[in-house]
């Protein structure tokens, strides 16, 4: 992958939330693309204070919406992850490596893979039980990383969304589309996949859920292991080709970006490169479709309900969604106020508020304190985001909820008596 692009002109720095935190050049967009650079040239170059620079980077890809010269910064540090996974560089010891590497693989088989996933699922609502929960909490032994995500959790776990879950409102219908259920979504946050349902109903849309969906792959391409991602790409391109819907729906930020870029996975003349292409074209992040829909129009309510959204990622800097949150609140009657750089990754990034505990911590509570005081919810569309930040909410002992945007969009319909529960 090309690194050449890069003018070193530093515009990328302010956007980076790694840089910001440390002041350091290696932990900064234009220095990782610098190491990259001299590692691909010399790898004699490589040490462990190298390694680290290029795996503490999050993955937020904020450098490439600054960046003039569009340099794919997120993709070359994805590429060098693979490249170090498949040991291309037998310079690197195994020991260069920190807490990253050693845990990611186990961590991405957890949310990945559908065995895994129940065993999420058996763990989150164990922890849920009254008994259970204050014993798991109280293990001395239990990582403060673990804890802090099981603080973030919502008090009552969902029953997953089911294939033949009929929506509360609207029976006509003008069009169809395709529901990706997600891992973490369809697990902690089955009732925005729900709500979800019910609001496009209410838009005239059926929703149709695909079965044999699997994981988007997004945890792997991040942690080095393209392979995983593009087997799953296969499986869950053969899945919703048969259903025949045109449009698919993702509710999670991160994974709608990751099906947005399927096509990449393939080599140009791979067999599933067009169809990934196809399969590419169709997926639209729910934060982005919400607007565009023939919902009712509802008053304001009297008393004024004020939401502060926090923009993740993925969904900000690489799908340039952000107006649109902001838009369908607006039109639900909610008030928006605005937090500063809402746009800045509140530490989450799949899993490196378990990887890099402390960067997340600092960020999280960098972006928990630029949560205005009026706000009563903080809207976030991604689950990761939403665990992280509400732990860190929790954490300061402040009052505003983390929840979906979907989820606030579906209240307000709900206290107009469009649906009764
Ligand atoms: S990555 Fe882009 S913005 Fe950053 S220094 Fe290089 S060219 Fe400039
Ligand atoms: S992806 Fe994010 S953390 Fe990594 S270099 Fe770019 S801005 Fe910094």
């Amino acid at each position: 992958m090309d690194t050449g692009q890069c003018v070193h002109c530093g515009l990328c720095l302010s956007s980076c939330p790694t840089y910001v935190t440390t002041g350091l050049e290696s932990e900064s967009p234009r220095g990782r693309v610098f190491l990259l650079e001299r590692i691909y040239e010399d790898p004699s170059l490589l040490n462990r204070h190298a390694a680290k620079a290029l795996d503490d980077c999050l993955d937020c890809r904020a450098c490439e919406a600054a960046c003039p010269a569009h340099v794919p910064t997120g993709h070359l540090i994805e590429a060098w992850r693979a490249q170090t996974a498949k040991s291309e560089f037998p310079e690197l010891q195994p020991e260069s490596f920190g807490i990253f590497r050693k845990v990611s693989r186990p961590l991405q088989w957890f949310f990945g893979s559908p065995r895994g996933l129940k065993w999420f699922q058996r763990l989150v609502r164990l922890s849920k039980k009254p008994t259970m929960g204050s014993w798991l909490t109280r293990i001395k032994w239990m990582p403060a990383r673990v804890e802090g995500m099981a603080l973030g959790l919502p008090n009552t776990i969902p029953k997953r969304l089911s294939r033949f879950y009929r929506p509360k409102g609207g029976s006509e219908f003008a069009q169809q589309v395709m529901l990706f259920v997600g891992c973490v979504m369809d697990t902690v946050y089955a009732d925005t996949n729900r709500h979800t349902v019910d609001l496009l109903s209410l838009g005239q849309v059926q929703t149709v859920i695909p079965k044999n969906q699997r994981c988007c792959g997004a945890l792997h391409i991040h942690g080095g292991q393209p392979e995983v991602a593009r087997q799953w790409a296969r499986e869950n391109i053969d899945a919703f080709e048969s259903s025949g819907a045109s449009r698919i729906i993702v509710t999670a930020a991160g994974c709608s970006a990751m099906l947005k870029e399927y096509r990449d996975l393939f080599d140009l003349d791979d067999p599933f490169r067009e169809r990934a292409e196809r399969f590419q074209n169709a997926v639209i992040d729910v934060t982005a479709l919400l607007p565009d829909l023939p919902l009712p129009d509802i008053e304001k309510p009297k008393q004024q309900v004020m939401v502060s959204v926090h923009d993740p990622c993925h969904l900000a800097h690489a799908q340039g969604i952000k107006p649109e949150i902001r838009q369908i609140l607006d039109k639900t009657g909610y008030s928006i106020c605005e937090m500063t750089d809402s746009d800045r990754c509140c530490g989450a990034a799949g899993i490196y508020n378990l990887t890099h505990p402390e960067m997340a911590q600092e960020l999280l509570a960098r972006k928990v304190s630029t949560v205005p005081q009026q706000a009563q919810w903080v809207a976030a569309a991604n689950p990761g985001c939403l665990l992280h930040i509400q732990s860190g909410l929790k954490e300061q002992s402040r009052t505003p909820r983390a929840i979906h945007p979907v989820d606030l969009v579906w209240m307000a319909y709900q206290a107009h008596g469009f649906w009764s529960d």
